[in-house]
């Protein structure tokens, strides 16, 4: 009788450790699905690239809405700016142990690696991610394996313990002299596709959640574009240059204002929220201080087109 293949789902970034996690498992036959999350504050277009390069079958799942919930209310709080990692992470690792029983996978694997991250790679914190996913013995960190507890699926011989490494801490060598065996070279730089480690994006995400209980997927698009201005609970959105004008154009929703200058080349305002003739007085003003075009120039005396 033909031995069933095994099958795992693996957290994937595109970065390297996630690259070299998949292809661990591959050496051993195993059939990896990588996993990649998006949400409204991060796309999956690092993962596909490195996916692509590097012949792993990828799937992307969007969990924006369990995703807000977390960045609402997270248990463990933020980073430096609005960014809950621990419990974004553990959503990913959660939602893919869900995956794993509902389509039949044998185990989850991540590219995470022992002591990397002081907070959250600790031998605690690992232990914590693998009881609170509710996914004891199979939850499998193909990197750092060999430091870590035997979980369930080596026991059992679904996966060779003694094909896993060993790596653990802050240092990158390992890992590049993998890559080098291995002959993996295309694999995006860590970090950065996350808008929500910004300083600046979280003080706008802050204002926002503090403003409206529950924004729409558009609101959280929209503080991407633009300058953000707030009045008595609405906001005047302000381009920045003609990228940000042309956008905010296609964003406009039933409701929304598009104020622009009659005459004059310059900024445009998408205005959300309630419309009042100070609110609408204020974003003429604003787009008129912006264009240069119209420096010096009371904004009293110029012409507006106002679409709603
Ligand atoms: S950087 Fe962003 S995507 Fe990554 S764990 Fe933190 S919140 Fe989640």
């Amino acid at each position: 009788m033909m031995k069933k293949k095994v099958r795992a789902l693996a957290l994937f970034s595109g970065g390297l450790d996630s690259v070299l996690a998949v292809k661990i498992l591959e050496k051993q036959n195993i059939e990896v699905t990588a996993l990649s999350f998006v949400s409204y504050f991060f796309d999956d277009s690092k993962a596909k690239v490195s996916a692509e390069k590097n012949r792993i079958k990828m799937r992307s799942v969007d969990f924006s809405d369990l995703h807000c919930e977390v960045v609402k209310n997270p248990k463990r709080g933020y980073g430096s700016a609005m960014n809950p990692c621990i419990d974004c992470h553990l959503l990913m690792i959660r939602e893919a142990g869900r995956m794993m029983r509902e389509e039949g996978f044998d185990f989850v694997a991540t590219g995470e690696i022992l002591g990397q991250r002081p907070m959250s790679q600790n031998l605690a914190a690992l232990k914590l991610i693998e009881k609170e996913a509710d996914l004891a013995g199979r939850l499998l960190r193909p990197l750092s394996a060999k430091l870590l507890e035997e979980t369930a699926v080596e026991k059992a011989g679904l996966v060779d313990r003694e094909g896993l490494a060993d790596i653990s801490g802050r240092s990158r060598k390992r890992q590049f002299e993998l890559a080098k065996e291995w002959g993996i070279e295309q694999y995006p730089s860590p970090g950065g596709g996350c808008v929500l480690t910004e300083v600046e994006f979280g003080k706008k995400l802050k204002k926002l959640l503090d403003e409206i209980e529950n924004p729409t997927a558009s609101d959280y698009a929209l503080l991407k574009t633009g300058r953000i201005f707030w009045k008595d609970g609405t906001r005047i959105i302000v381009g920045r240059d003609s990228e940000d004008n042309a956008k905010l154009k296609v964003m406009q929703e039933k409701g929304d204002i598009l104020v622009e200058l009659g005459d004059f080349m310059g900024p445009l305002a998408l205005v959300r929220g309630k419309i009042t003739e100070e609110i609408l007085e204020e974003a003429k003003k604003i787009i008129a201080g912006y264009s240069r075009h119209t420096k010096g120039v009371d904004y009293k005396n110029l012409k507006f087109t106002i679409k709603g």
